[in-house]
């Protein structure tokens, strides 16, 4: 078994400007690269999970996300950072147009991407790290029994403050988490 570092994307890795799908419009957010290194350095596995449900609203599509996302893990491995898997949920249980018009237990807050991470890829998840910018990452997160959560937000957080560590940035949470 493997600990990992489970990252967010919109928020986390890009500037959340909704809906991201295209490479022209994808900013990566400044300290990134030099988390995910620190964090594959400590031997932790760098997973990403996000919920996509502009996919299932009919923004863009999966082959859309495919494609950004060969990018992105393109960007990371120019700096050797192994990105060890992507996992996605395209569905939405009111938006969702057609067969993406449901529930999903993949669909955060709930579990199921990070359970299946651990599935596939034999994580530890006590020992592992979640890092997001919303209280539904940080309930993903603690459902799962990821060992460590971490909320980035400028914003004073009072709810779950006892099992989540928040920092301004991803500066700070390198340094508190990985160095
Ligand atoms: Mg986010």
């Amino acid at each position: 078994m493997q600990k990992a570092l489970f990252l967010d994307r919109d928020g986390i890795i890009n500037v959340d400007k909704d809906y991201v799908y295209r490479v022209e419009d994808f900013e990566f957010i400044n300290g990134i690269f030099e988390l995910a290194a620190a964090a594959q350095h400590q031997g932790y596995l760098i997973v990403v999970i996000t919920n996509q449900s502009g996919i299932g609203r009919g923004l863009y599509t999966e082959e859309d996300f495919n494609h950004l996302t060969r990018w992105m893990t393109g960007e990371f491995a120019k700096r050797k950072i192994d990105i060890a898997g992507v996992y996605c949920c395209p569905f939405h249980p009111q938006e969702g147009k057609g067969i993406y018009k449901r529930d999903s237990f993949d669909r955060k807050p709930s579990p199921g991407m990070i359970l299946r991470a651990r599935d596939e890829l034999d994580l530890d998840l006590a020992n592992s790290v979640l890092i997001g910018d919303k209280l539904s990452d940080m309930e993903a997160g603690q459902v799962a029994g990821v060992g460590r959560l971490a909320l980035i937000s400028a914003a004073i957080v009072t709810a779950c403050m006892q099992v989540v560590a928040v920092y301004p940035n991803l500066v700070d949470a390198r340094e508190a988490l990985f160095d």
